[in-house]
């Protein structure tokens, strides 16, 4: 007997759990999802009570997110065995505590069986991001698991789960859950980063752009290159480091710009090729006519949700056509988009028409995406969310 109550689904309605599709709609349950509480464990059968996933409640139009589609405990063990499962592909792919990289993601979400769960690793600071109540109320045995399987190699855990709860847990706050550490520089193929969990965006630090930046790296040496949406300074770094001429770096963050200056002087003690803007884009390609040979356009998500999607394809659009009157002829475009909800067809199309609205001349060299660290579970296509094209400009 499961420890868990059971939650029938309509006559039919069994199908995409059989094919392990990761969510139960509301519309699909028998009974009304209110009546079971937000966030605890449930195991979903079919109309004759046959087991089909175990997965947790969410009081809205997915009612179930699956965590199981075995009858299992959702305990320790558990917790033990698919963070283990998680790390062992991470260190397959050569991402753990290596000589030349040891920041990566280790969980994401969907793309890792675990809807709702985020955990990047810092150099052995464990950074959690719960994005609903159901992963929130498990986090103490999750950060268990992490202690276990990662043993010595993990000196601290951050819970920053406040934002990204959207109110889902009214008493939410960051913090430790396991020992205590502000700030690491990690390794980036080489690159050093400050990463400061507790007061930068998301997690700290942009682990996506990992190979794209390395990307940019092979392209920068003698090349003047402007690093826009910059953050850190994470294509900055790495254009710098691999021999461009010079590196002008815009955000509108004052703490973003004040840890990329860190990161250049971390990495190139004393470089005078690089200069850092503590201001919006769209005002900085105003205020200069310069040109470069390469220009990277890496903006937040304009579309958080399918409502804002016509508003944000016109803001990739806008911000497309001033970024190409910065290349100079014969120069490269990195542009970037990390909205889930335009998909990359739409997102090609977009940046297209600003080429030919610019009246620029252009070739795609790459089709970018993110790094194996951030899978997609082939039933959430939405989770390969970051889309980049690398373009030649005349
Ligand atoms: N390329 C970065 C990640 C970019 S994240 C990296 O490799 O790490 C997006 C960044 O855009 C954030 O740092 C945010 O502060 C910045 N941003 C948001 N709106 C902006 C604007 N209007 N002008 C300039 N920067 C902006």
């Amino acid at each position: 007997m499961s420890i868990y109550p059971s939650l029938k689904l309509k006559p039919g309605k069994e199908k995409s759990l059989e094919r392990r599709h990761p969510w139960v709609f509301s519309g699909a349950l028998m009974q009304e999802i209110r009546q079971t509480p937000e966030g605890s464990v449930v195991n979903v059968t079919d109309v004759n009570g046959r087991f089909l996933a175990c997965g947790y409640v969410q009081h809205g139009s997915i009612a179930v997110r699956v965590l199981s589609f075995e009858e299992t405990a959702i305990d320790a063990d558990f917790w033990e065995q698919r963070i283990r499962n998680s790390y062992d592909m991470r260190k397959a792919l050569g991402l753990c505590s290596t000589e030349q990289t040891n920041a990566y993601r280790l969980m994401h979400g969907e793309g890792d069986g675990i809807p709702g769960l985020i955990i990047d690793i810092y150099a052995g600071t464990a950074v959690i991001q719960c994005h609903s109540s159901g992963i929130y109320m498990q986090r103490n045995l999750i950060a268990e698991g992490l202690k276990t399987v990662l043993g010595d190699q993990l000196h601290a855990i951050y819970d920053k789960s406040a934002e990204t709860l959207h109110g889902a847990v009214a008493d939410a706050s960051n913090g430790f859950l396991f020992g205590e550490q502000s700030e690491a520089a990690v390794l980036e193929n080489g690159q050093r980063f400050l990463v400061d969990w507790q007061g930068g965006q998301k997690t700290g630090f942009f682990l996506d752009q990992r190979e794209n930046r390395r990307l940019l790296g092979q392209y920068a040496k003698g090349r003047s290159v402007l690093n826009t949406f910059a953050y850190t300074g994470g294509f900055s770094v790495y254009a710098l480091m691999n021999g461009a001429l010079k590196v002008d770096s815009v955000d509108v963050s004052k703490n973003a710009i004040e840890l990329l200056n860190r990161n250049m002087e971390l990495n190139l003690p004393g470089a005078q090729n690089h200069a850092a803007y503590a201001e919006d884009t769209f005002s900085f390609f105003k205020k200069s006519d310069e040109q470069y040979d390469i220009v990277v356009l890496d903006p937040p998500a304009f579309a958080k949700n399918i409502g804002a999607r016509h508003n944000a394809l016109m803001g990739y659009k806008r911000l497309n056509i001033e970024g190409l009157k910065k290349v100079k002829k014969n120069g490269l475009l990195f542009t970037f988009s990390c909205s889930q909800v335009v998909d990359s067809h739409t997102f090609n199309q977009t940046i297209f028409s600003a080429a030919i609205e610019s009246g620029r001349n252009i070739r795609i060299l790459h089709r970018l995406t993110q790094p194996a660290d951030h899978p997609v579970n082939i039933y959430h296509p939405e989770g390969e969310y970051l889309k980049g094209l690398v373009l030649w400009v005349e």
